[in-house]
């Protein structure tokens, strides 16, 4: 049997009480690996270089075998950026590459680049129009249960690539559960870890990590996905906030 344990911590209360947004973190585990995952996760709540966490809240949810889906794992391209612009055009050109249009693209970038504070979860865009489809306008759609199926051969594939930040493990399993997602065209992020400027584009099969999307310092982060005109948005926040996902390094 797996467990899904999340944490969210913010400072100056709860996030629902106007708190700021420190860590959050989710994995999928056994009972046996619970409370050791439960103790990391507290210690990264009250160590993080966005400061000391005074609220922190921890779930966990048993979940049926059978309500569990297996998804291939995003292959991984990187490139080099030498400034934020420069990050910011590679971005823009796979994008466009991969269909979605400027309004949209363009949209999309005046949103996040407006954010005075972190949302908990993603803008979601028309990828033609570049309507927004998220229903809470300052919360987004948080992504949850998701993981590796295989943690350990995970680790393992990033090392051998030299990623052995955790902002990646964790960027290229959502980003995985969310191009699985039913009307997902495209993916941007950047993190708002102020110590992580480097950033991502994914679409098809595949995650572009791009060194540089924002300045070095800076808190503010963000999600936006791309969406299919016509999808089903209903269904698609549905699947991204509660389906259950183990994603497969084997399938790569
Ligand atoms: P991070 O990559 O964790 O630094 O997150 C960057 C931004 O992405 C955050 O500021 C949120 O706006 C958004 N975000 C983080 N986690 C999630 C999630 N689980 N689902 C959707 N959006 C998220």
């Amino acid at each position: 049997m797996l467990y899904s344990i999340r944490m969210r911590a913010a400072k100056g209360g709860a996030h629902e009480l106007g708190g700021t947004h420190i860590s959050g973190a989710e994995r999928l585990v056994t009972k046996e690996e619970l409370s050791k995952i439960a103790e990391k996760m507290i210690w990264r709540a009250l160590h993080h270089s966005k400061g000391v966490a005074d609220f922190i809240s921890l779930k966990i949810d048993e979940i049926k075998p059978e309500d569990i889906q297996t998804i291939p794992c995003l292959s991984i391209k990187n490139f080099n950026a030498n400034s934020v612009n420069e990050g910011l055009q590679k971005a823009r050109e796979l994008l466009v590459n991969h269909g979605i249009s400027p309004i949209a693209i363009n949209k999309g970038l005046t949103e996040l680049k407006a954010l005075a504070r972190n949302m908990r979860g993603a803008i979601l865009l028309d990828a033609t129009t570049g309507k927004r489809l998220d229903p809470d306008h300052e919360k987004g759609v948080r992504v949850t249960h998701m993981d590796a199926l295989d943690s350990e051969k995970l680790q393992q594939h990033l090392e051998r690539q030299g990623l052995t930040n955790i902002h990646v493990r964790e960027a290229l399993i959502l980003a995985s559960k969310v191009l699985s997602a039913p009307g997902v065209l495209a993916e941007l992020c950047w993190s708002d870890d102020p110590d992580y400027i480097a950033g991502y584009v994914s679409y098809g099969n595949t995650y572009h990590r791009i060194s540089q999307l924002k300045e070095m310092h800076s808190p503010i982060g963000g999600r936006l996905f791309f969406v299919e005109p016509n999808a089903d948005v209903d269904k698609l926040i549905h699947y991204l906030s509660t389906q259950t996902v183990l994603v497969d390094i084997e399938e790569v």
